[in-house]
């Protein structure tokens, strides 16, 4: 039936780079023989997903969007895909994002844009748009994203889904190709709270192959979504997620998911941050940083495209004209922000400065969960802008994570759900909840009781 549905809409929505036609229903038949023989099935038997086109597949390419690694073929598989095979998930296929997950709206991917189920002359969120298209679309009931500064949760939030970054460290980075270590984080996605939760307790967990890798149980997840609640709960407000720049409509509905998370027996206490105002600064010099270093591994010999290799060129050469050719705008703009702020002279000023506010960061967060058990704030400020519109302006593109990216420089948890429309659109907002790290079952609690 998925399959059905894909071919008879994403010639228009383009959620997916690749369909997997035959090993999907190869993988469904199996779950089938399975039952009938009477073996014990994974916890997701059979349930389709749309997998983020950035963590490997051995059986599918893994392009992460970008014409450098056109046709890869990877010679193993991400650990999340690995679980997610193991819960005898039917992975559909390899959905669209912007090129190595740099992007707000997924129009940066070389391979065209994807459009917003609820309107398709705007964006879907990005880097993730694929995935959450996929889910709006009900071309899948469950996608994996990745979230580096809001990739899981900006998407969610103009789809009205539901996406969640896990604690950093929570889901192994094993196979997901690298954009900056230090804050990618894989993910659920999904329509509901409590599928997050099913598709997050199997792919969170342990990794020895992932350094970052937290070495804890995996938080209650399932029994929370299953037992909504914000009876006695603080839930706390901040101060920095308002303010110019946030549409009417959304701050509307925010406002009355707070009205909403009184009425069900939450206390709300407000909060001031004052260094989440520097987050944006701070992640556009970090992510950069980290992405013109792990990027460098794109050099033309070991993957994907090779440019000029005509036995006249030298090896530096033929990567330069590789990478010239196999890389969009908005990575080369990174590579090329990141050097410089990495370079001998500029290294303590630039990124030097960004660890420090990033430290600022952590201890603000610190700080308000003393006062309260949960943040919440809108996901986005805007609903989803028309594709174009600020496509030749990163500055304004950057902005749609202004209220996300502060939970990925700490490191702890968060959730995007829908919230209602915006009066002014009709199109979805999204209701951001912030938990402290591993205790991403609080996001579950508070998601199924407002949900
Ligand atoms: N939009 C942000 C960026 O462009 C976040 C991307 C992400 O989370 N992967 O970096």
């Amino acid at each position: 039936a998925h399959l059905a549905r894909i071919d008879a809409i994403d010639e228009k929505v383009h959620a997916f780079l690749h369909i997997d036609r035959e090993g999907a229903l190869a993988q469904a038949r199996a779950v089938d023989a399975k039952r009938e023989a009477g073996e014990k099935l994974g916890p997701l038997a059979g349930v389709p997903l749309a997998l983020k086109d950035i963590f490997t597949t051995q059986d599918m390419p893994t392009t992460v969007g970008s014409k450098i690694l056109e046709g890869w073929v990877p010679p193993y598989d991400a650990t999340l895909t690995k679980k997610l095979k193991a819960a005898d998930v039917v992975i559909l296929g390899k959905t669209n994002m912007d090129e190595f997950a740099m992007g707000s709206s997924t129009e940066n991917s070389a391979y065209g844009p994807t459009g917003n189920p609820w309107d398709l002359t705007r964006i879907p969120g990005g880097s993730g748009g694929g995935s959450s298209a996929a889910l709006a679309s009900f071309e899948a009931p469950l996608a994996i994203g990745t979230d580096t500064g809001g990739s899981i949760r900006q998407p969610a939030a103009v789809t009205g889904t539901v996406g969640v970054k896990p604690t950093y460290g929570g889901v192994s980075r094993y196979g997901m190709v690298a954009f900056s270590s230090s804050l990618d984080q894989g993910g659920p996605c999904a329509r509901t709270v409590l599928d997050a939760a099913l598709l997050h307790e199997v792919i969170a967990g342990h990794d020895p192959l992932d350094s970052t890798s937290i070495d804890a149980p995996v938080p209650p997840v399932v029994e929370a979504a299953r037992n909504g609640s914000v009876q006695g709960m603080r839930v706390g407000v901040v101060k920095q997620f308002s303010g110019e720049g946030y549409q009417a409509g959304v701050v509307q509905r925010f406002e009355e998911s707070v009205e909403l998370l009184k009425s069900l027996g939450a206390t709300v206490v407000e909060l001031d941050c004052p260094s989440f105002d520097l987050a944006l600064s701070a992640y556009y010099l970090i992510a950069p940083s980290e992405c013109s270093s792990n990027l460098a591994r794109f050099d033309a010999m070991r993957y994907g495209l090779r440019v000029g290799d005509d036995g006249t060129r030298s090896a530096e050469d033929v990567t330069a004209l590789t990478r010239e050719a196999g890389f969009g705008d908005e990575v080369k703009r990174r590579i090329i922000l990141g050097t410089y702020a990495l370079s001998s002279g500029y290294y303590d000023a630039y990124y030097g400065s960004a660890q420090k506010v990033r430290t600022l960061i952590t201890q603000d967060f610190e700080k308000a969960f003393e006062q309260v058990d949960v943040i919440v704030s809108p996901t986005t400020p805007t609903t989803a802008f028309p594709i174009g519109e600020r496509a030749d302006d990163p500055m304004a593109m950057y902005l749609a994570d202004l209220c996300t990216i502060p939970t990925n420089l700490a490191g702890n948890s968060a959730m995007s759900l829908p919230c209602g429309l915006a009066p002014e659109d009709g199109l979805p907002v999204g209701l951001q909840i912030i938990a402290p790290a591993m205790k991403d079952d609080r996001l579950y609690k508070v998601g199924a009781a407002v949900e």
